[in-house]
């Protein structure tokens, strides 16, 4: 009753302007009155009270508060105070502020304190109070306990948290945002920087992801995203953080990772995984990623910096043609501004008619007879000289350039077939951006019409990439296709997504198996040659030819022929060759190919020509590299090192590596790694770990991310005065070539 008297009396509380009567203000000395407004205030909900004895045993405690709990009053009513709540440490209360044990034994006053109350179901609701408390004195000496305030401030947190998870999460994908994840590299580049600890950086552009929101549309694209997302949590892990920077752009932080080996399988595994089929909202989405890395403090050792590198590294991944991985190097600098320019030449190469056809062998296995040539463009540069389509395509695909290349490729082709026998077909590649132009059929139609080539004799090459778009319109320019009598063929299989569903349900009469099974295929450590035998039995039950692609040497020619393929592609044969060569070729009357080629595929070593530091001991030596493979090297310019000498090998960068001469003649030898290298992504091998630029701070240089040119300081080089060498250095500028 005495509630509603309290509510009544302000409800009717006159306004001033009507202030007629007299007012009846409660008198400090009318304790009823005040314990009245007391209990008003209570039930208001805008607040509590709570008191406690010299002990800290709860002495009050609103009603509605006790409820708050989740206990009842008497069960509240002498339990330590403190103990209504859970301890600070375990839960994640402003960790700046004391807490409140510490506040309460020190008899501190406390203002809005967060605590978070100690709930049976505290895990899933957790329920929050500010409370404030003040002590209390007889006399101003003897302590008899608080007395304070409380109330509920579980929503008011909870849409704090909201707001401040929104200000730092992506809402789509639940990632770190651009914002969270900039910070966290500032934070933890800085800190790494005075630890001298090492942290890598993975950016991720999906490919394609641009076509499948173009045909699927925006909720499906977004679909996509989540899914990516989840495939990159599962894999990284607690490895590293990850965030969406925007877009389809993603990045990886890993802390205390400099191994590129693990880094490059890492990353391997990440395009694979995203590599794999989607299904959103009921359709089939196939996209793929690139990746670039870069690593503190050897790339890059401000945050900027490794970004920038890392930027890089990504550019370089996407233009060496996506779903692929790039380490950073200084020499990427080169390449993004070579790629710019060929983005621009490329626009002009077609009218000034650098652009030109060449034709390569397809060989019946066995009879070693041509069947058919492929088509494989070829830009001669006014200044570059000629520029591989693997450098060029990709570009050319990114912008409507590919579109003007392609329908050139099929005029071309078909024009030149004209002049081979009829019994000799031309095989076109295809893109995906070009085959799902709906205008496509239309331009074969054209191109076969304006010379008069029979439809049978045009094959067109394309990969699995165009099962990417709408199933629908693919389904149709097939069938448009075939009702032109054109034959298809599906080229690179075994290096996409290679779904048997595409084979059951496309139309092909070949599949070609890619290059890198066949290269190795005679080596022991792989299951290439199971992978072929597969492959080729696959296509017999569908009634389709196989073609094994990059045949060089014979051991691999005799492997193939012997599990079954039907036609054989590669430089045992020939390479792609003008159109002038191919009809000579003909004229006479040529139709066999003599294979030659190396008896035996020799593991990957690459020829190079490349000036290098050898040390040894504490002297440094001018050499070259002739060769390099993952596990070996052949060096010339330095004369007559026994065999079973340890050198050190400056390859640039920071990059050193430990051999053992195996094989010395002259000023050449033969060394094998104690520690194989890695791929960088590209074509190109690279060591797992560096010379760290901490320890080359150490030893007097700048603090700096590697700069390319040598190292000698970490070999003790630096001491070259006062030792002599022990082998002849070879001048190896006269020798030229
Ligand atoms: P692809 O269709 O798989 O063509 C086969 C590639 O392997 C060609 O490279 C060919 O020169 C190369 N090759 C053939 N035999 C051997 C061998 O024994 N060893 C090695 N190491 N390589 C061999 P190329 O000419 O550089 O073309 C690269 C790719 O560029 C082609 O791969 C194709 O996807 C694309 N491309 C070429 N011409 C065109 C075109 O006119 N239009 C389109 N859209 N793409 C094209
Ligand atoms: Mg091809
Ligand atoms: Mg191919």
């Amino acid at each position: 009753m005495a509630k509603g008297n309290f509510l009544s009396r302000l409800a009717n509380f006159p306004a001033p302007e009507l202030g007629s009567e007299p007012i009846s203000s409660i008198a400090k000395s009318d304790s009823k009155q005040r314990l009245e407004l007391f209990d008003s205030f209570e039930n208001l909900g805008l607040g509590w009270f709570w008191a406690t004895d010299a002990h800290g045993r709860v002495t009050y405690l609103s009603n509605n508060a006790a409820k708050s709990l989740g206990k009842p009053e008497n069960e509240v009513l002498g339990s330590a105070f403190g103990s209504l709540f859970v301890p600070q440490d375990h839960d994640e209360t402003d960790k700046t502020e004391r807490p409140l044990p510490f506040l309460i034994s020190a008899r501190n006053a406390f203002s809005d304190l967060a605590v978070r109350v100690q709930h049976d179901q505290a895990a899933e609701h957790p329920v929050w109070w500010a409370i404030s408390g003040k002590p209390q004195f007889i006399n101003d000496k003897t302590f008899i306990g608080y007395r304070g305030t409380a109330k509920d401030i579980t929503h008011r947190r909870q849409r704090d948290r909201d707001a401040s998870r929104l200000a730092q999460f992506d809402a789509l994908t639940g990632l770190s945002n651009r914002h969270r994840m900039e910070t966290k590299m500032i934070a933890t580049l800085t800190a790494y920087k005075a630890a001298k600890r090492s942290c890598a950086l993975m950016m991720l552009d999906l490919d394609r992801f641009k076509q499948v929101n173009d045909t699927l549309g925006h909720p499906a694209g977004d679909e996509l995203l989540k899914q990516v997302a989840q495939r990159l949590k599962a894999i990284v892990g607690d490895m590293g953080e990850i965030g969406r920077l925007g877009g389809d752009e993603f990045l990886v932080m890993l802390p205390d990772i400099d191994d590129r080996g693990r880094l490059g399988e890492l990353a391997n595994r990440l395009i694979q995984m995203i590599s794999q089929p989607y299904s959103v909202n009921g359709s089939r989405a196939i996209i793929g990623t690139s990746v670039g890395i870069a690593i503190a403090p050897y790339d890059g050792i401000e945050t900027d910096e490794l970004v920038s590198s890392t930027d890089l590294a990504l550019y370089a991944a996407k233009g060496g043609g996506r779903g692929q991985f790039r380490f950073y190097s200084s020499d990427l600098k080169d390449g993004a501004r070579r790629r710019k320019e060929i983005e621009e030449d490329l626009r002009d190469a077609l009218t000034q008619q650098q652009i030109q056809m060449h034709y390569q062998p397809l060989v019946q296995a066995g009879t070693n007879t041509v069947r058919a040539f492929e088509a494989l463009m070829r830009w001669k540069h006014p200044e570059r000289g000629w520029i591989r389509p693997s450098q060029f395509i990709p570009i050319a695909e990114e912008t409507s350039i590919i579109s003007d290349l392609g329908e050139f490729a099929l005029m071309q082709a078909c024009k030149d077939a004209m002049l081979w026998p009829s019994a000799l077909s031309v095989t076109v590649n295809v893109s995906a951006v070009q085959f799902n132009n709906e205008d496509f059929p239309n331009i074969v139609r054209r191109a076969l019409s304006a010379p008069g080539l029979v439809p049978s004799r045009l094959e067109l090459e394309i990969t699995e990439s165009v099962f990417m778009g709408d199933p629908y319109a693919t389904k149709r320019t097939f069938a448009e296709l075939k009702e032109i009598g054109v034959r298809l063929a599906l080229d690179d299989f075994g290096t996409g997504y290679s779904s048997l569903g595409y084979l059951r349900d496309a139309p092909f009469d070949k599949i070609k198996i890619d290059q890198s099974f066949v290269r190795g295929s005679t080596e022991n450590d792989n299951n290439n040659a199971a992978i072929i035998t597969a492959i080729v039995s696959l296509a017999q039950a569908l009634g389709m030819e196989t073609v094994a692609e990059g045949v060089e040497a014979q051991d691999e020619l005799a492997l193939v022929t012997s599990l079954g393929a039907t036609l054989v592609q590669g430089w045992i044969y020939a390479k792609a060759m003008p159109q002038q060569d191919v009809v000579s070729r003909l004229e006479r009357g040529e139709l066999e190919f003599v294979p030659s080629g190396p008896s035996k595929h020799r593991a990957d070593r690459r020829t190079v020509f490349r000036g290098i530091g050898v040390i040894h001991e504490d002297h440094r030596y001018d050499a070259v590299l002739r060769n390099l493979s993952k596990t070996g090297a052949m060096i010339e310019g330095i004369l007559d090192v026994p065999i079973g000498t340890d050198l050190v090998l400056d390859l640039g960068q920071g990059q050193l590596v430990i051999g053992t001469v195996r094989r010395s003649s002259g000023a050449t030898q033969g060394l094998q790694f104690e520690t194989a290298l890695v791929s960088d992504g590209a074509d190109g091998l690279c060591t797992r770990h560096r010379v760290n630029p901490y320890s080359l701070a150490a030893a007097g240089m700048p603090l700096a991310a590697l700069p390319p040119g040598s190292y000698p300081l970490v070999s003790g080089g630096h001491n070259q005065t006062g030792s002599r060498p022990q082998f002849m250095q070879i001048d190896l500028n006269s020798k030229g070539d």
